[in-house]
């Protein structure tokens, strides 16, 4: 029998210093799905670019089981591209959005992604980011035309190479791994990012539950000044015991 979790969650957002606030986000509780989403293309343009990807994600009709609902998610993602890139078209602009969806399905999970907003993993004392920037100074890093701490400071940093709506193709990146007992994953958005280093979202992913830790990660970024708008949503996993099944009930 598979194993399975219980999730915990917090779940986060802020204009920040911003007028308005162009990020969204989904919390599927009964279908174990949450997304991140940050719209550009200047307030309404983006607000409705990133409600779209949203919507998009929250109307997929899923499955529970993870290939499918994987190929389900990224259908949504495509459609809400292709409603994007149309709507631009018609009104001569260019708007978009990120996204960065988890989803989770018995001891496994897929995250997908497009863009900047990312998806972090805190297994024990291990931090890992589970999204590769989609961004020009990231791909310039991955060339080795750039290092790391040299791409933070880059005044590109935040040029996205990739994001929904901007083309009429869009290609999808995903990554799909085991759950283990205590994980705790961050879906956020680059306003969290562009203020805090790993170290000190990690910290507060280790010490606090999912509720006080995702307020605050967007106090963090608010005492920083919140530059841009922040979203974060935290999930923390915890293994459901079943009890075992008696002598002679399976075949
Ligand atoms: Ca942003």
């Amino acid at each position: 029998m598979n194993r399975s979790f219980r999730h915990r969650l917090g779940a986060r957002s802020d204009k920040g210093s911003r007028q308005e606030n162009e990020d969204s986000h989904v919390v599927r509780e009964n279908d174990d799905v949450w997304a991140v989403a940050d719209g550009m293309g200047g307030y309404e343009n983006g607000k409705w670019a990133s409600q779209t990807v949203i919507d998009a994600i929250s109307a997929a009709g899923l499955t529970g089981r993870l290939e499918t609902d994987c190929a389900i998610l990224a259908d949504a993602i495509l459609a809400a591209n292709t409603a994007i890139h149309e709507a631009g078209a018609r009104s001569d602009r260019t708007m978009g959005s990120t996204a960065v969806i988890l989803a989770s399905r018995d001891d496994r999970f897929v995250c997908l992604w497009v863009g900047d907003s990312r998806a972090y993993l805190l297994r024990g004392e291990h931090f890992v980011q589970l999204t590769r920037d989609h961004t020009q100074v990231q791909d310039m890093v991955e060339h080795g035309m750039l290092d790391a701490a040299a791409a933070r400071a880059h005044p590109l940093s935040n040029v996205l190479s990739r994001a929904i709506g901007v083309q009429a193709e869009l290609s999808i990146d995903a990554v799909q791994d085991q759950i283990a007992a205590g994980d705790v994953f961050l879906l956020c958005s680059d306003g969290l990012t562009g203020v805090a280093a790993d170290a000190e979202i990690a910290l507060r992913l280790s010490t606090l539950q999912p509720e006080a830790a995702a307020q605050d990660l967007v106090d963090l970024a608010l005492d920083r000044g919140a530059p841009d708008n922040v979203t974060v949503i935290v999930v923390a996993c915890d293994e459901v015991t079943r009890a075992p099944e008696p002598a002679g009930a399976r075949s």
